[in-house]
This record gives structure tokens, C-alpha cells and sequence, in this order.
């Protein structure tokens, strides 16, 4: 039987983490072997470990492209592992699509969790792909760090020093908001 894949998506600061957390929780409480990845290139909160904004972690490999993931998860081999959890995804290259459908195909499931869209409204393109495969999708709101609604699907970004679509920030360049306050802020700053 194939493993799961499930992707967990949304905008900052809307819970993914801890959805992620929780998930794999749910697993270690059953007495199942989960191994946590994320990206080299988060390294905003802790080196080695998955860390959600109100501060609950689990222990992570960082892994700096999709051939390291795979590579790392073929030496566990002989531990038998019923889940793997891919946090921050957005920022892993387009090889993790073939990556994730070999690990499916071992009877492990996979959750991937990441951020859906650019502050530019774009897709990120390997989030859009995981979701295309994927048996569930999970789509997470925010408070509207504006309007205080919980209904913020969209990152704002709140300087203009950086470009391209992927930067690592935390809250001092990034917010999350609903659309109608996207269209009003983005129109002030026009
Ligand atoms: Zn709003």
C-alpha cells in the first residue's frame, strides 16, 4: 500500500507549524517513526530543530537540496519509518517532487508544509506541484495582522529592500492579510 501525501499550506504565521507539530505527535504517540527535514536555508529560530511561533519543537535534519533529503533518508534505511515531514518546502528545488513520490511509494506517508504563495500573490511553484499530487490538501488562514479578521490567506511584505520572491524574514518584513487589506496596502504604497 502507498503512503499519504498530504500538503499543509497557507500564508505566515497561520499555523503550519504547529499543524506540523501536531501531526507528528499524533504519530510518535502510536508508537510510529517519523523523520522531520527542513531546509539549510531557515535558520531563523534553531539550527536542528522545527520550531513553531509559540515555541513548540521537534528535532529536524537540515537538508541543503532534494538529492541530500534523499540521500539522508536512504541511510535510515533499516529503521522502518512510517512518516516524513518536509517543513518550510517552498524553499527545497522542483527535484522533491520525484523525491516525495519515490518515499510515497515505500508505504511512507508525507506531509509537506509551506508557503503557497509569494508576498507577490505568485505561486511558489514546488508548493503549487506538491499540492497537484497530493491526496489532502490543508489550507491554513491568519489574523489579519491589519483588519484582525481571521481570514489573512496572503503575505504582505512591509519593506522594500529585498528582491525576488523567496527571503527568509521573520515578523519585521512579513504579514500575513486578508485580501481586501492586500489591495488597500498595496494601493498606499503605489
Ligand atoms: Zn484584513
Amino acid at each position: 500500500m502507498s503512503g499519504k501525501l498530504t500538503s499543509i499550506v497557507g500564508p505566515m504565521y497561520s499555523g503550519k507549524t504547529s499543524a506540523l507539530l501536531s501531526l507528528v505527535e499524533i504519530y510518535e504517540l502510536g508508537r510510529k517513526k517519523v523523520v522531520v527535514f527542513k531546509p539549510e536555508i531557515d535558520q531563523r529560530y534553531s539550527a536542528e530543530f522545527v520550531v513553531s511561533h509559540s515555541g513548540m519543537k521537534t528535532r529536524a535534519f537540515l537538508v541543503k537540496d532534494s538529492d541530500a533529503l534523499k540521500k539522508r533518508l536512504g541511510q535510515l534505511n533499516g529503521s522502518i519509518v512510517h512518516a516524513v515531514f518536509i517543513d518550510e518546502v517552498h524553499f527545497l528545488d522542483e527535484g522533491i517532487i520525484d523525491v516525495v513520490k519515490g518515499i510515497i511509494d515505500q508505504n511512507i506517508d508525507v506531509f509537506c508544509v509551506g508557503i503557497d504563495m509569494s508576498y507577490r500573490q505568485n505561486p511558489f511553484l514546488v508548493t503549487a506541484q506538491l499540492m497537484a499530487i497530493s491526496d489532502e490538501i490543508v489550507k491554513k488562514r491568519a489574523v489579519c495582522h491589519n483588519c484582525g479578521e481571521y481570514n489573512a490567506v496572503l503575505t504582505y511584505r512591509t519593506t522594500d529592500e529585498v528582491e525576488g520572491d523567496i527571503d527568509v524574514g521573520g515578523m519585521e518584513k512579513y504579514v500575513a492579510v486578508c485580501r481586501d487589506c492586500y489591495r488597500v496596502l498595496t494601493r498606499k504604497r503605489v
